[in-house]
C-alpha cells in the first residue's frame, strides 16, 4: 500500500504534466475550473535556447541555428535533424502566437528524442530532415511587448501578437516585422522545405456534435494553390489525423478557415510550393477572453496530441507512408462550430 502511494507519488513528481491525461479526451478542465494557469510551469525563453543548444551539442545529426532576433531582441533558433540534404524535409513552425504554447513543449519532447546517437536516429536522419521552428514569438511569449496587456485573464503572461502588437501570422505577405523576415530569408527561403506543419490553439469551445473537440486541422485553401501540393497537404493532415485517433486522446475537426494568403496555411504553400497542414490545439495560455483559455490541467493531453502526431508525420514522410495515406476522410470530416462565444484565431 504504502509503496505504491511512493510509486505514484514518484510518478506524479516526475511528470507533473501528465497528471490529468487520461481522463482528458477532449474535454479538458476550463480556466473556470479550480486552477490556474501557471507560467512558471512552461519552458522559459532561456531554457529553450539551452535545451536546443544542448540537443546539436549531443547529437551528431541536430545542428541549430539561430536565424534572426525578436522586436525586443531574443534570439529565434531553428534545429535541423538529418544527414542526407537530398531527402525530404519538414518544418514543425510553432508559436507564432505567443500565447500557443503547448506545441512548443511537443516540439522540444520530440527534438529531445532525436538528440541521442542511436541506430534508429542515424537511420532516419538519412531518409528525412526534420526543422523545427519551436517559437516564432519569443516577446508575445513571454508577455513582454510594447502594449497594454492587463485585460488577460492570467494577468498577462503571453499574448498573441509580437511586442509591435503585429499578427505575425497575418503577416506572410508584407513581412513588415524581424520575425516573420527571419522565418521567409532564413528558413523557407535558404532551404528546399517540402512539408511545413504550422500549429497553433484555437479557442477552448469548439466542438463537433455538441463535444469539445481537442483540436482541428485544415490544409491550403486559397485557389492559387498547386492542386499537387494541396493533396500533398491532405495527406500529411490524414497522417496526422489517424496518429491522434490511434491513441484515443484526442477528437478532431476540420478547422473553419479562410483563403487569405496573409496566413502562413495559404501563403506558404502558394509562394514556396510547400504542403502545408495548419494544426490547432486547443486552448490558450492567456487571453483577454476566459473562452479561450484552458488551464494547467489539460497541457498533459496537448503535448501528447503534438509529439503523437510529429512523430506520426516524421515516419510516414521518412518511410512512404505517406503516398499511401487515404485523403478521402476530409470529405467526412466535420467542421467544428463554437460553443458559447469564441472568435477565430488561427
Ligand atoms: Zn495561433
Amino acid at each position: 500500500m504504502k509503496k505504491s502511494f511512493i510509486a505514484i507519488l514518484v510518478f506524479l513528481l516526475a511528470f507533473p504534466v501528465f497528471g490529468s491525461s487520461a481522463e482528458a479526451v477532449g474535454q479538458g478542465p476550463n480556466y473556470n475550473g479550480n486552477e490556474t494557469v501557471k507560467g512558471e510551469r512552461l519552458t522559459s525563453q532561456e531554457d529553450l535556447l539551452a535545451e536546443v543548444h544542448r540537443a546539436a551539442d549531443r547529437s551528431q545529426f541536430i545542428e541549430t541555428e539561430i536565424i534572426g532576433q525578436s522586436v525586443q531582441g531574443r534570439d529565434i533558433p531553428l534545429v535541423k535533424f538529418g544527414t542526407n540534404p537530398d531527402s525530404p524535409t519538414i518544418l514543425f513552425l510553432t508559436q507564432q502566437h505567443g500565447n500557443e504554447v503547448m506545441t512548443t513543449e511537443a516540439a522540444l519532447d520530440v527534438i529531445k528524442g532525436l538528440s541521442n546517437n542511436s541506430k534508429h536516429n542515424r537511420e532516419l536522419a538519412e531518409e528525412i530532415n526534420v526543422f523545427f521552428l519551436p517559437r516564432l514569438n519569443p516577446d508575445g511569449a513571454v508577455g513582454d511587448v510594447n502594449f497594454d496587456i492587463s485585460d488577460h485573464v492570467g494577468g498577462g503572461i503571453a499574448t498573441r501578437a509580437n511586442a509591435n502588437n503585429v499578427d505575425l501570422n497575418r503577416d506572410h505577405n508584407t513581412l513588415s516585422q524581424p520575425e516573420t523576415l527571419a522565418l521567409h530569408n532564413n528558413v523557407l527561403r535558404a532551404y528546399d522545405i517540402d512539408y511545413l506543419v504550422d500549429f497553433h490553439h484555437q479557442g477552448a469551445r469548439s466542438g463537433i456534435d455538441g463535444e469539445l473537440v481537442s483540436g482541428s486541422i485544415l490544409y491550403p485553401t486559397n485557389e492559387a494553390v498547386n492542386p499537387e501540393v494541396r493533396e500533398m497537404s491532405q495527406r500529411l493532415g490524414s497522417v496526422m489525423y489517424n496518429a491522434v485517433e490511434d491513441r484515443g486522446f484526442g477528437l478532431l475537426a476540420r478547422y473553419n478557415g479562410g483563403t487569405a494568403n496573409t496566413i502562413a496555411r495559404n501563403g506558404l504553400a502558394v509562394e514556396y510550393d510547400i504542403a502545408t497542414l495548419l494544426f490547432e490545439m486547443r486552448g490558450m495560455i492567456d487571453h483577454s477572453n476566459p473562452n479561450q483559455v484552458l488551464g494547467q490541467k489539460s497541457n498533459g493531453y496537448l503535448i501528447q496530441q503534438g509529439v503523437v502526431s510529429m512523430e506520426a508525420a516524421i515516419n510516414a514522410i521518412a518511410y512512404g507512408g505517406i503516398n499511401e495515406a487515404d485523403i478521402t476522410f476530409w470529405e467526412t470530416l466535420e467542421v467544428q462550430s463554437f460553443v458559447e462565444g469564441e472568435e477565430e484565431t488561427e
